[in-house]
């Protein structure tokens, strides 16, 4: 038979000490108020991490746009033309990442505050997978993004939410397969929702990973160095599919690629 015991876990406490005043004259009473500033703390770590990383993330584009700022400077003032266009090429796709990365970070603290407001409206699945296949194919151009079934199909959603999470998968689908030339985004029906799912024939993920993922600031260790990342994208996205009735899901192995896929009910 399994016993119950209570669980005692670390508490941090604060403790007020304050001298009574009765009519301006102080007496010799201490009230003494002890408070459990425990989530306090925990809310405040989690806001320093947030901020360490978000930081950290945003160094290494500003780097690479300066870098190619300067050079395309030098370039003009001794008059020389030839391979601006890379030059431009690479601060741009810098610019890119680093908008992507302040846009899932303003959602995340959106999303932890409760602030980040859903706007529900009968749309058709093209309309959240044109714009972001055309963002993602302006990065990361060595990628063709094929879709398979119909993008007709009526969904109920935030536009720019679902959007968002579209493209989220579509820039780690090309992120993590420097080596492939293709994605391919499916469409399906699953009952009474839309499931739509990024193929990509990338790094892969172990088992192990394939919830962690999704926790806000997890990255894969052996990743770190060689992918740009905050850690969030699929933690926002995730946010963003339950908060539509949907599920969202991995099935991969390491070396095989990945299929992110996720669900949003239909409109019927
Ligand atoms: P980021 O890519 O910015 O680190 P995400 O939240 O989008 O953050 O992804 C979390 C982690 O999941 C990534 O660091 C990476 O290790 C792993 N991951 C995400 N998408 C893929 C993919 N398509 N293939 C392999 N690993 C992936």
């Amino acid at each position: 038979m399994a016993h119950a015991f209570p669980y005692i876990g670390i508490k941090r406490l604060l403790l007020n000490a304050s001298q009574i005043s009765v009519d301006g004259a102080y007496k010799n009473w201490i009230l003494l108020a002890i408070e459990d500033v425990t989530e306090r703390h925990v809310i405040e770590k989690k806001k320093d991490d947030f901020i360490a990383i978000a930081s950290h993330e945003m160094k290494t584009p500003i780097t690479v746009v300066q870098g190619n700022l300067q050079l395309l400077e030098r370039m003009l003032n001794k008059g020389e033309v030839a391979g601006y266009e890379t030059r431009l090429t690479h601060a741009m796709e810098s610019v890119e990442k680093l908008k992507r990365l302040i846009i899932n970070l303003l959602d995340t603290s959106q999303l932890t505050s409760g602030t980040k407001n859903k706007m529900p409206s009968v749309i058709q699945i093209d309309q959240i997978i044109e714009q972001p296949m055309r963002e993602v194919h302006s990065i990361f151009n060595k990628h063709e993004i094929r879709v398979i079934g119909d993008k007709t199909l009526n969904i109920v959603g935030d536009k720019n939410q679902l959007m968002q999470v579209v493209t989220n998968l579509l820039t780690n689908a090309a992120k993590y397969s420097p080596d492939a030339t293709q994605i391919v985004l499916h469409i399906g029906r699953v009952g009474n929702y839309a499931k739509i799912s990024v193929k990509d024939e990338g790094i892969g993920l172990a088992k192990e990973n394939h919830t962690r993922i999704f926790e806000r600031f997890y990255r894969v260790s052996s990743n770190d160095n060689i992918f740009f990342g905050a850690g969030i994208g699929l933690y926002i996205s995730q946010q963003i599919v339950i908060d539509h009735g949907g599920t969202i899901w991995v099935e991969s192995e390491i070396g095989k690629g990945s299929v992110f896929s996720f669900t949003i009910p239909l409109s019927i």
